[in-house]
């Protein structure tokens, strides 16, 4: 089934509104067993009539939201009408709803509200008990220009997915016999890059029939997403776990942070961070994630020397002759930290973000990680991320989580 999305407003082009109905209609039509083929925003206005006569002739269904309110400039209903030659009539039972929808809230009901309830000859009024824009479906058997069914839904997202629910989902599955509905299987990891999967199993993966799969790279991970059937996910996923398995997150989208916290808890240890360069990042990702009290002591931003010093107990000769960015005193603040806390053991990182402050022999992107962990030897690694301030936090706070999983997991 062809399933086509047209959003329409200006809010949308001028980047006010981020456009969340993409993603969303994505995610409850894959659901169903269905995808959108294509995705159109315009603005407001006449932009949606050439929109929609184009999109009309190529589509099985045609989820078209916004402007459908009352002002000037929402015109979705009249274009579409006057597109198909269909006539708009009042529609009694939408109007009464409308009136009781003000009466309800005491609130006086325009001459501009009448808009919202013109209904195209043949079309089925869809309530709308979160506004006062009523949604519309068009059936195919209504439509002169092609044999699509039309849906006309609000822009509110608080007023679209009860909408959808309720009124669009069993239409589309009444209208495509519903296919079945495949699994997906998304794959989480780090340390790893794109490249290396594309090297490493890729013409595996392609050789496997049914199976539909593909990459997502962010800062510091990569997604790997597998489509089909439970037994194709099933044996590409054991495919792809022999040879990458130290590298895998996790198998359900949970994050490395979240992954973290579960492995703590799962061995019963406590953490504490001592955080120079990313300034509380690997804290504040921690701590987003529910249940972290369990599981994190303290953490740390020491951003000056002097700060290193007076709460970590780093040696002033340390510093003097390593350097705050050096593996000797991302050890001193990782045992530190560890001293200082009734921690498991404790995480550090040190670097340079840049852009001044670099060196030939530590440029800027370089960090030092220190984990130590009581009766252990405390671990130190050198990590390179040379990227703008904002990401090198990121991708350093990711290769310092990648460290604890590492060590916890044994
Ligand atoms: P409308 O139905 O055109 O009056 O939409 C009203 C409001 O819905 C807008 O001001 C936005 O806040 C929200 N909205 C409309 N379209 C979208 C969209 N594609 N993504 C997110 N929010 C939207
Ligand atoms: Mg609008």
């Amino acid at each position: 089934m062809h399933i086509e999305i047209l959003n329409t407003g200006t809010e949308l082009l001028l980047g006010n509104t981020l456009n969340t109905h993409g993603s969303w209609f994505g995610r409850q039509l894959f659901n169903m067993g269905l995808r959108v083929a294509r995705q159109s925003t315009v603005p407001d206005g006449e932009a949606i009539r050439e929109a929609f006569e184009e999109m009309v002739l190529r589509s099985d269904a045609l989820l078209i939201t916004g402007g459908l309110g009352p002002t000037s400039d929402d015109l979705t209903r009249e274009i579409v009408a006057e597109s198909l030659g269909l006539e708009l009539h009042q529609d009694e039972q939408a109007l009464r709803t409308l009136e009781s929808f003000f009466s309800i809230r005491g609130k006086p009901m325009v001459a501009a509200n009448l808009k919202q309830v013109l209904v195209p000859t043949g079309a089925d009024v869809l309530p709308n008990p979160n506004g006062t824009a009523p949604g519309l479906y068009l059936p195919p058997r209504i439509n002169r220009l092609s044999n699509c069914a039309i849906f006309l839904l609000p822009g509110p997202p608080r007023e679209l997915y009860p909408m959808f629910h309720n009124e669009v989902a069993p239409r589309l599955r009444s209208l495509s016999g519903c296919s079945d509905v495949a699994s997906v299987c998304e794959l989480k990891f780090t340390g790893i890059g794109e490249s290396d999967f594309h090297h490493g199993i890729d013409d595996e993966l392609a050789a496997l029939a049914g199976l539909e799969y593909g990459y997502c790279a962010r800062m510091g991970e990569v997604d790997l997403r597998l489509i089909g059937n439970d037994q194709v996910i099933s044996t590409a996923r054991d495919l792809v776990l022999e040879k990458f398995s130290e590298f895998l997150i996790s198998d359900d989208g949970t994050s490395l942070e979240a992954t973290v916290t579960r492995l703590l808890r799962e061995k019963g240890k406590k953490l504490a961070t001592a955080e120079s360069c990313t300034g509380g990042l690997i804290a504040n990702r921690l701590t987003n994630v529910p249940g972290a009290s369990e599981v994190f002591t303290h953490g740390w931003v020491t951003y000056a020397n002097e700060a290193k010093m007076d709460q970590l107990h780093v040696a002033k000769n340390l510093l003097e002759m390593h350097g705050a960015v050096s593996e000797e005193v991302a050890r001193a603040m990782a045992e530190g930290a560890l001293q200082e806390s009734a921690a498991d053991c404790a995480l550090s990182v040190t670097g340079i973000a840049g852009p001044d402050g670099g060196t030939e022999e530590k440029p800027v992107g370089t960090a030092w990680l220190g984990l130590a962990v009581r009766g252990k030897k405390t671990q130190t690694v050198r990590v390179f991320h040379p990227r703008n301030r904002k990401d090198f936090k990121q991708a350093v706070s990711q290769s310092a989580l990648n460290l604890v999983r590492l060590e916890i997991r044994g």
